[in-house]
């Protein structure tokens, strides 16, 4: 049995971006509850540890002490008219008071993950309130402020030879890939929505790395509309394969699930069924497993997929009738979805797969 731990304390929903912003902290809260309501951490192989903060010298593994200090001052109430130069004061990157304090915590709660799991205190560690992979060295982006897998990336480069990512967000992955882009010891791997459909714009097939790095920067973009079987069907034909051959001494996973169809941000199909085979998939390739959050933002589709998540690291299945406090308190009847998308249409499995057979010629793979 796995020995399984969860990063968690109320503080990472204390304070943030607000309801009325997309990355809402009831995310979080109603995870956290949904597993305790299933008694998920009273399990003999799991722990619950709460987050600690990063420091500064952390942060500086990833990020530069210029913008650290200017994510200080704008946490603690100083107003700065440059705020735009550093990608905030926009409405998906607002400031907000005590936020040097909360995405510290999600950066510290990587980190602790990852130090325990290289002491062996457990074999996987969620994080789930990080996977904040748009962030730059000087540039919040896309709802993220500090990037907590490119930090713990870059700590576990300190302890280990290498290190591969797998994101699986239904946004690419940029601020991870450009922070290892010319690495030969970081393979990153994001699917993700045709960055021509969506937000960042970036992940295209081409994107494979550049001097050392070349070959170990792998993106599988996706058409609007791509459904469970195609995706895991890409999925499959592309990430063991080159997860084999690269033989990591640890697998870093960005598990947003925004890639579900009723996410309001993106256009994917998948259902819970289709992220559980995901996340199970994950599992068999990743024995030493740091398993961070990421997007996601229907409230009622984010504490489902994760608790099945949580579920496979751990090794428990649920019940998937909805605990009674649950439903009470928050509405819905199942686990698992009880309804799935209209078809996916022909031309998705088209275009898949001759995206798969285009990055197995660009990433010699037979
Ligand atoms: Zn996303």
């Amino acid at each position: 049995m796995r020995q399984a731990l969860f990063l968690y304390s109320p503080q990472v929903w204390q304070t943030g971006h607000g309801s009325n912003h997309p990355l809402k902290p009831e995310r979080l809260q109603r995870t956290y509850e949904l597993l305790a309501e299933y008694g998920a951490f009273k399990a003999p192989n799991v722990k619950v540890i709460p987050p600690r903060a990063a420091s500064d010298d952390e942060l500086a593994l990833f990020h530069t002490r210029e913008y650290i200090d200017v994510v200080q001052q704008l946490s603690s109430g100083s107003y700065r008219q440059d705020v735009f130069d550093y990608g905030f004061g926009s409405e998906d990157n607002p400031v907000f008071a005590g936020m040097r304090e909360l995405v510290g915590l999600s950066v510290g709660s990587a980190l602790q993950g990852a130090e325990l799991l290289l002491k062996g205190s457990c074999d996987v560690a969620f994080s789930y309130s990080g996977g904040l992979h748009h962030a730059a060295p000087n540039r919040a982006s896309g709802f993220c402020v500090f990037n907590d897998a490119a930090v713990v990336i870059h700590w576990l480069l300190q302890h280990v030879q290498r290190v591969a990512y797998v994101d699986i967000d239904v946004h690419h992955g940029d601020g991870v890939q450009d922070a290892f882009y010319s690495s030969d010891r970081v393979l990153t791997i994001s699917l993700h929505q045709d960055g021509r459909t969506l937000f960042p714009g970036t992940g295209a097939m081409e994107e494979i790395g550049i001097g050392k790095g070349q070959g170990y920067s792998v993106n599988v973009p996706l058409p609007p509309y791509t459904g469970n079987d195609t995706y895991l069907w890409a999925f499959n034909q592309i990430v063991p394969p080159l997860l084999e051959r690269f033989n990591p001494d640890i697998v870093v996973t960005q598990l947003g699930v925004d890639t579900h169809y009723l996410d309001p941000l993106a256009h994917l199909e998948l259902t819970t069924k289709g992220q559980m085979a995901l996340f199970e998939a994950l599992s068999r390739l990743a024995p030493r497993w740091l398993a961070l959050g990421g997007g996601g933002y229907d409230i009622s589709v984010v504490p489902r997929s994760w608790t099945l998540a949580f579920g496979v690291m751990s090794g428990q299945s649920f019940p998937d009738e909805l605990p009674t406090a649950y439903r009470t308190n928050y509405g819905g009847e199942s686990l698992q979805d009880s309804f799935s998308p209209t078809t996916e249409p022909p031309f998705v499995r088209e275009s898949v797969e001759l995206v798969v057979l285009k990055l197995k010629k660009l990433h010699s793979l037979s």
